[in-house]
């Protein structure tokens, strides 16, 4: 039998990061997460051929300080999080430190960065493949934070050749990804652009700095969207269940006992749909998540009324930060909501309510 032995440690830190990165999704949604809670109130993101080539994040938030350059892409160094027991409160999207020292195992990475009082000089930061800092260079930048992933797994020669496979699949994700968090943040300007290899760079799609979700997804999806869509704003009330999981026992977490939907949906009318379910947008307290089992209810409520179509949905689901656990997969895309049966009962009452009491006329035009 071969001996057990550790793996090296460069490995260890290779095959971490690509739990957390694992695909061109996750590079955009880590760096986009990390703008907004830098406070941004303008985030661009621009993609090189698709993003196979590179994929740039250039924000305006507080920058980061020189005291942190040595540690800010170390592994599970966070400004965000110190115990556990934070996790019930957090506040941020990030919170594991793994982001930014996955980026360094995984491509050609190096961030320029300003705080309001050293712009327009910038620090220019290059890190080893570990996420130890390796160089600083003084550089022209503006205040905010500019990171740059390129040759994203260099490294990883059969994962490179899956992205190269997939990149137009994979771009069109990326999209769908970046449209959420567009829509759902509120006095934040997103511009995203691509430039292919022998193109000019094209704008993608922007939005302004707008006050409402409303005009963000008017400015993301067109004015004409928003004449089918009805306000959503419903207050689930949940009864209490026999049985309390154990999760919720065993982590003294709150069981939900009420959730604010808050958001925009097609009318129930033929025409208001769409014949394929590609502009759903769901959201746990702001932020973006795939809810597979609530879009299955929006889906099914929707088909009774409407038989051939898929309603447009943007919903943000508001409830106490314990009554769920983000902490369950390491790119955090998966939330374990704990009480989700009971949610998914009271949601199908109250869609159905709401589609029944919807004007089934369309109005020609609405104000924005
Ligand atoms: P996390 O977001 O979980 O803290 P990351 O690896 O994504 O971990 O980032 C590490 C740290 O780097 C953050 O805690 C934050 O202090 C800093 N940081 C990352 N991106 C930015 C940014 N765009 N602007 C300012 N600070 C940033
Ligand atoms: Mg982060």
């Amino acid at each position: 039998m071969a001996t057990i032995k550790a793996i090296e440690g460069r490995s260890v830190h290779q095959i971490q990061s690509g739990q957390v990165i694992v695909d061109l999704c996750s590079v955009v949604k880590e760096l986009v997460e990390n703008s907004l809670d830098a406070g941004a109130t303008s985030i661009e993101v621009r993609f090189k051929n698709n993003g196979l080539e590179s994929i740039e994040v250039q924000d305006n938030g507080q920058g980061i300080a020189p005291e942190n350059f040595e540690t800010v892409a170390l592994k599970h160094h966070t400004s965000k999080l110190s115990t556990y027991d934070d996790l019930e409160t957090l506040q941020t999207f990030g919170f594991r430190g793994e982001a930014l020292s996955s980026l360094c195992a995984l491509s050609e990475f190096h961030v320029i960065t300003a705080r309001a009082q050293d712009a327009p000089k910038a620090s220019r930061l290059d890190f080893e493949v570990s996420g130890k800092l390796k160089h600083t260079s003084i550089v022209a930048g503006q205040k905010g934070t500019l990171v740059v992933v390129g040759n994203l797994f260099h490294n990883l020669p059969v994962r490179r050749r899956e992205l190269e496979k997939t990149i137009k699949r994979e771009y069109g994700k990326v999209l769908g990804l970046l449209h959420a968090y567009a829509c759902i943040s509120v006095n934040v300007k997103f511009t995203v652009s691509n430039q292919m290899a022998k193109g000019r760079k094209a704008i993608v799609f922007s939005t302004k700095s707008n006050p409402s979700t409303r005009e963000n997804i008017a400015n993301v999806f067109g004015a004409k969207t928003l004449t089918a869509l009805v306000p959503l704003n419903l207050t689930l009330e949940m009864q209490p269940t026999n049985r309390p999981s154990q999760k919720w026992t065993a982590r003294k977490g709150k069981r939900i006992e009420e959730v604010l939907v808050s958001g925009h949906v097609s009318r129930p009318v033929f025409g208001e749909g769409r014949q394929t379910p590609d502009r759903q947008m769901f959201f746990v307290n702001s932020r973006p998540c795939g809810l597979p089992q609530i879009a299955k209810v929006f889906n099914e409520v929707y088909k009774t009324f409407n038989v051939t179509q898929s309603p447009f949905v943007f919903a943000d689901f508001r409830m106490d930060t314990s009554a769920y656990d983000v902490n369950v997969s390491p790119d955090k895309r998966t939330i374990l909501l704990h009480d989700q049966n009971a949610l998914l009962e009271t949601l199908k009452e109250s869609l159905t309510q709401l589609f029944e009491s919807t004007d089934q006329t369309v109005p020609q035009s609405q104000p924005i």
